[in-house]
């Protein structure tokens, strides 16, 4: 390839990303300074948090800024390289963006990581990366469930709730998923082994949920937030923990929804909630991905990925995440 195409934010979304927020550039493949590698970028992640990355207002990075490459996690291969550290070939992961090549190391290039000889690039965007180590250490150390508890998994037929619901299994726990529609809620079920899913769009919710769990919620995993949490509030049990993940039911408000009615079960039942990002655990991602891989050959987790195809594809296929047209972790092949 002699060009390389980079998306760029070019106006901020009010609701869902819309045709208008990104503009498409052609530069020339770019060459290596010293101490620079050059990534041809195969697989880019999509994932909730960019939509958040969007907008112009403090988080836990900065908004991506009118005109810049949107950032979002990737994966490729060094196809040219001044960085030992970067040998052409290496298979590499990181914050590349969305572009089809992307310079790491140097002084401006994008952090990345040489991936260990062997992992498939999917693997590595999904089981390994943010998505099974968000479900890892948000059952395991936010969560802190114990074997015998309820856990409760909201997006459970997502990237992270898919996994996370399989750890509390792993675990011992009784794992309750919640997720839109039938046919998610029997894959979570019946290939994933949770014990049970309940259809949130089918209504009755808060009634299901006591039905699903008769001895009460240890531990809630919340992906989503509104009023899904507000129904999971009301049948925790004294002591329980929320495990903050994401609250993806607001993403795309133009305005910030109202609280939950139920915020009050946190006194009366002793609740601890705590947020977290997955970034805190980067000294801890190694741990992560040798247990998840582990469980992974052992036949204990199921890694399923939601593949569209082409690199153009990526601003109409990150809606998918918000209107729940995924099953799995959602990748785009460039
Ligand atoms: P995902 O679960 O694969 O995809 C998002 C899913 O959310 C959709 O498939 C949809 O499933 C569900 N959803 C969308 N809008 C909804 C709504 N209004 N109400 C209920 N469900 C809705 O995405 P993911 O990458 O694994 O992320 C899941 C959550 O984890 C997100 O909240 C994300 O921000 C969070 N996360 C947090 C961290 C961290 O460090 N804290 C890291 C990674 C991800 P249904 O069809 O079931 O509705």
């Amino acid at each position: 390839m002699t060009s390389n195409r980079r998306i760029l934010l070019a106006e901020r979304p009010v609701e869902m990303f819309t045709e208008s927020s990104f503009r498409i550039v052609e530069l020339p493949v770019p060459e290596p300074d010293d101490g620079e590698a050059v990534v041809q970028v195969e697989y880019l992640s999509l994932d909730p948090t960019m939509r958040g990355w969007a907008r112009d207002e403090p988080s836990y990075l900065p908004p991506v800024q009118l005109g810049e490459v949107m950032r979002g996690g990737a994966a490729g291969h060094v196809v040219a390289s001044n960085n030992a550290a970067y040998p052409v070939g290496a298979s590499v992961m990181g914050l590349l963006g969305w572009q089809e090549y992307a310079v790491v190391g140097g002084t401006t290039g994008a952090l990345a990581n040489v991936l260990p000889d062997g992992i498939d690039l999917v693997d590595a965007l999904s089981l390994y990366g943010s998505t099974g180590v968000t479900a890892y250490f948000g059952v395991t150390d936010i969560g802190q469930a114990q074997a015998g508890e309820t856990l409760v998994v909201s997006g459970a037929a997502g990237g992270v709730g898919s996994i996370a619901g399989q750890i509390g299994k792993i675990l011992g726990c009784r794992v309750v998923g919640i997720a839109g529609g039938k046919e998610k809620c029997r894959w979570v079920v019946d290939e994933l082994g949770f014990d049970d899913c309940i259809d949130y769009k089918a209504g009755n919710l808060g009634a299901a949920l006591g039905e699903a769990c008769p001895e009460g919620i240890d531990v809630y995993f919340d992906n989503v937030g509104g009023d899904i949490l507000d129904a999971a509030l009301e049948h925790m049990n004294d002591f329980g923990r929320i495990v903050a993940c994401g609250m993806i039911s607001g993403y795309c408000e133009a305005e910030r929804p109202p609280g939950p009615r139920n915020i009050f079960r946190i006194v009366t039942k002793r609740l601890r909630m705590q947020g977290f990002i997955v970034i805190d655990f980067l000294p801890r991602f190694a741990e992560a991905a040798m247990q998840l891989g582990v469980w992974a050959a052992e036949g204990k987790i199921k890694n399923r990925v939601h593949v569209v195809d082409g690199f153009l594809s990526a601003p109409t296929a990150i809606n998918m995440l918000f209107t729940g047209e995924n099953t799995g972790k959602l990748v785009v092949k460039v």
